[in-house]
């Protein structure tokens, strides 16, 4: 017999969440099994070599509308607040243009999603503000339009508006994301692209946004301190896990507790069907004998360059650090699956989601096993999103009992 009631694979949101419910409102003693060496998953930060806090896995925004999942997190941490704003850079192809965002080096810059003050550095102060104009007369009930109902549009000048940020927000940033070539691009993801019909900056626009107010790593170490939660970390659990004819062995000992596991479904299953696809992201972190580098948090390179997007973390953290600045260069490419690649976002399409629905079969199996998380649910999750997920699954096992 385990001396534990409940065995949480992963230290992410998901992992964390579900063993703080389980010790604390479960009353269960709870092992939890991390691979890496440290909690967190992929919100995971900490500071630099020069000091300056960073996120390892790439930069994270808390943000919901999500009232419970707010409260949840706020036990464990202060928030400092945070309204993220991001900008595109990109070559001015216009000469004839002089845009209103600020210019170096033949470029200019506006806000993403493209609004009406981006419409004015697109297009000039008086022709932007003039076409502006039009979309607030055609939709004037809306906050927000999509490209595909400016492409709708009989109206020529308000259909080349939706060419115009196709082109320069998302195609080209879609393509090195994704690695796909504009055909392969699914139409109803280009229709979804929005406009908004205000000078409204804000990247989003949930009721809840903020930075964790010491980082995220120590709401994670506060949200996993509790008598009854044992963390171990560097411990891959699939070296301890065996699942057989639908029963789970830990070390050996059948375990008959809750399994929460939200590690990569094919691991889980010795990748039997084949492995799941996913991207990976490369970083590029450079620290900069400078107070700033950029003006905003994140700047999309929306037409060129090999990254997506610079982010320079002080704006995020609101660290005062004078005279030095860390930013990180994202760049996207397909995982394979070699030795320290992490694989980032699922590539979702029907062929995939039904490869995942054969490990999920599997994983039925087991009743005692649940799958919770980006990598074992195979999607991507917003952080309140992940942490709303284990909330609920942490309820239904709850309430069993
Ligand atoms: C670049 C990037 C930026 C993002 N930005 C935002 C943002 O701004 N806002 C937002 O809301 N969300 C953001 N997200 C999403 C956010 O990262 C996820 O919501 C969150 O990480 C999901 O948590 P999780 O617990 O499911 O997965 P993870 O954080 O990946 O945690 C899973 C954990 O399980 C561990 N593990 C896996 N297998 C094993 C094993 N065999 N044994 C032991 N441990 C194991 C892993 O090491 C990992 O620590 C971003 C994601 C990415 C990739």
């Amino acid at each position: 017999m385990s001396r534990y009631d409940a065995l949480v694979i992963g230290a992410g949101y998901a992992g964390a969440v579900a063993a703080r419910r389980l010790a604390e409102d479960g009353g269960k003693k709870v092992l939890v099994l991390e691979r890496r060496p440290h909690v967190g998953g992929n919100a995971y930060d900490c500071p630099d070599k020069a000091g300056v806090l960073i996120h390892q896995y790439g930069p994270h925004i808390f943000h919901t509308n999500d009232r419970r999942v707010f409260d949840y997190l706020s036990r464990f941490t202060g928030w400092r607040r945070y309204q993220h704003r991001v900008i595109a850079n990109l070559p001015r192809d216009n000469p004839e243009v002089i845009p209103v965002g600020k210019t170096t080096d033949g470029r200019f810059f506006f806000p993403v999603p493209f609004n009406l003050d981006s419409m004015k550095a697109a297009f000039g102060e008086k022709e932007g503000a003039r076409l502006g104009q039009k979309l607030l007369d055609a939709y004037p009930a809306q906050s927000q339009v999509t490209i595909l109902e400016l492409r709708q549009n009989p109206d020529p000048e308000i259909a080349a508006i939706a060419d115009y940020v196709y082109g320069h927000v998302f195609v080209h940033y879609t393509m090195k994301q994704w690695g796909q070539t504009p055909e392969e691009i699914d139409p109803a993801t280009t229709a979804r692209v929005p406009v908004r019909l205000s000078t409204d900056p804000r990247y989003f626009q949930d009721a809840y946004q903020g930075m964790p107010l010491e980082g995220y790593t120590p709401m994670f170490q506060r949200m996993l301190d509790h008598p009854d939660i044992t963390v171990e970390l560097g411990r891959d659990a699939l070296e301890r896990l065996e699942l057989a004819d639908g029963a789970v062995k830990l070390d050996g000992e059948p375990f008959t507790g809750p399994v929460i596991y939200t590690g990569q479904a094919d691991e889980l299953f010795s990748f039997r069907f084949g492995p799941l696809p996913y991207r990976t992201l490369d970083f590029g972190f450079e620290t900069l004998e400078r107070d700033c580098f950029q003006t905003h948090g994140t700047v999309n390179y929306t037409v060129d360059e090999p990254y997506t997007r610079i982010t320079e973390f002080k704006h995020l953290t609101g660290q005062i650090l004078p005279g030095i600045t860390t930013i990180m260069k994202e760049y996207s490419r397909a995982y394979t699956g070699a030795e320290g690649e992490i694989p980032y976002y699922a590539i979702i399409n029907p062929e995939n989601n039904a490869l995942y629905g054969k490990y999920k079969a599997l994983a039925e199996q087991y009743p005692n096993l649940h799958l919770l998380g980006r990598l074992a649910e195979y999607k991507y999750y917003n952080m309140d999103a992940i942490t709303a997920k284990a909330l609920e699954l942490t309820d239904r096992l709850l309430e069993k009992e």
